[in-house]
């Protein structure tokens, strides 16, 4: 039996598969300030029309171009691996299998979407990319996207990782980026969030607010905004992930996983390995699939189902999807990449249609697992990442309980090379938990009374 599972260059997918065509009940479209649906022209401000009608299209598979191909290959296909010496120590029956996303240049999922992103806007004669970015992986692999391509790069980086992390500012210097802390005095946005509260950690949510901003008064046209989760078109590139993933459980002899877990932050890692696979539960499969989320930003088993901006100014679309409301600001634990207040509507609906059955997991419990992984597997997982690995571990303890040799898959969907503040904060016994008060979630509810509803239509099958 291999503990790695490789594909060949020959074997990569060559198409998308977009969720969108399969979902038994229609999204909701996003809406404009007024609460009317937005255009695609109205979205044209702050992306590029290639990239819009990928974010609207209900087609179910879509062309990977192949220049996009071309770069996808200096890591692509991502390793498979067996988590053997994991499933040893836990004595498991269960099966589990990781798909190695920590073998990208920037160390994550990311450039799976930063890479198709670049080079559409490129077609489309953009010269500049505006971006947010939470832990700095997404700022870094957008950075490195955009110097394969030809685009120059600007991050607004959340406060808190800009303090906890420096050296991700240098990679995105390194790929030629430039990177300043966010809120940031470049922006009105920002200048607005700093002049209500100069020491807020900052979040994602005013972030974005700011590359929006940036994005949108470039009034030549040449400067768009790029974002690296919670849409549909991020959504789509990522299920590169899940895709390789079947062909390779395929090879591995295994004809269905029982089990598909991802972290979730605004959805992509998740989505990536988890639609493929949501495509065969519509089909009849029986697959439990399960997106997890620290307990301080627990949008998707805690927030609300309904229409809300994707940033804290108000300045994108009314997206449907669950929330903490835009003006939830998480503790600042070390997994940057989770604390966003939003999902991706994908994501979302398939939770509403009980597809997936997401799960919050505190961070002590999860760098616990992530210590119990690097000393059985050896990859020193981003925080992010130890949101799936402690999910792995609970549902291998739980086969172990009832006998059941399950096959398991999970999303690794980084390393933490760059997040060992983390690590040496929990190695000296100085995190604790964070569960976010019912009262918050209260006030969040009356916050969002102002705005649409989303319905929440479901089939009922699942
Ligand atoms: C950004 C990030 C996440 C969270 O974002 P998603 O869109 O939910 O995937 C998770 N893991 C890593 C390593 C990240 O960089």
């Amino acid at each position: 039996m291999s503990i790695k599972i490789l594909l060949d260059e020959s074997e990569i997918p060559r198409q998308w598969y977009n969720l969108a065509a399969d979902l038994p009940t229609p999204m909701q479209p996003p809406l404009g300030p007024d609460g009317n649906p937005l255009t695609p022209e109205s979205l044209s401000a702050i992306f590029p029309m290639n990239l819009i009608e990928q974010e609207v299209s209900t087609e179910r598979w879509i062309d990977i171009p192949e220049e996009v191909l071309n770069i996808l290959y200096r890591w692509r296909p991502s390793p498979l691996r067996r988590a053997v010496f994991l499933e040893k120590a836990l004595g498991t029956p269960a099966k589990i299998f990781y798909k190695d996303e920590s073998v990208s240049p920037a160390g994550s999922h990311k450039p799976n979407t930063a890479v198709p992103q670049a080079w559409y806007n490129k077609q489309f004669g953009t010269k500049t990319l505006t971006t947010e970015t939470g832990a700095g992986q997404w700022g870094c692999a957008l950075s490195f996207a955009s110097s394969l391509i030809g685009l120059t790069c600007k991050v607004f980086m959340v406060r808190i990782s800009f303090d906890q992390k420096p050296f991700r500012k240098t990679m995105m210097e390194t790929w030629g980026g430039k990177c300043v802390a966010s809120p940031s005095q470049e922006t009105e946005s920002g200048r607005r969030f700093l002049k209500e509260n100069p020491d807020t950690p900052g979040s994602l949510g005013i972030a974005i607010s700011e590359a929006v901003e940036a994005a949108a008064s470039d009034k030549s046209g040449s400067t768009k905004y790029s974002l690296g989760s919670v849409l549909n078109h991020v959504m789509l590139h990522q299920t590169i992930i899940g895709l390789e993933a079947k062909k390779q459980l395929a090879k591995a002899g295994i004809k269905k996983p029982d089990i598909v877990i991802g972290c979730a932050g605004g959805g992509s890692n998740f989505a990536g390995i988890a639609f493929p696979f949501i495509n065969d539960k519509i089909n009849g499969e029986q697959i439990e699939i399960i997106p997890v989320e620290p307990t301080s930003c627990p949008t998707l088993t805690k927030g609300i189902f309904t229409y809300d901006f994707g940033d804290t100014a108000g300045l994108t679309p009314l997206l449907p999807m669950h929330t903490l409301g835009h003006n939830f600001v998480p503790e600042p634990i070390h997994a940057g990449g989770l604390r966003y207040h939003g999902m991706s509507p994908l994501v979302s609906q398939a939770v509403v249609e009980g597809l997936c059955a997401p799960r919050a997991i505190p961070q002590t419990e999860c760098y616990n697992a992530a210590i119990q992984w690097a000393r059985t597997e050896g990859i020193v997982v981003a925080p992010e990442s130890s949101h799936a690995v402690a999910a792995t571990i609970q549902e291998a303890l739980k086969a172990k309980e009832e006998g059941k040799e399950k096959v398991i898959l999970m999303n690794l969907s980084g390393h933490g090379h760059m997040d060992l503040l983390g690590y040496s904060k929990f190695l000296n016994g100085e995190l604790s938990d964070h569960t976010l008060e019912q009262e918050k979630i209260d006030r969040t509810e009356h916050e969002l009374d102002t705005l649409p509803k989303a319905q929440v239509n479901k089939s009922g099958k699942w």
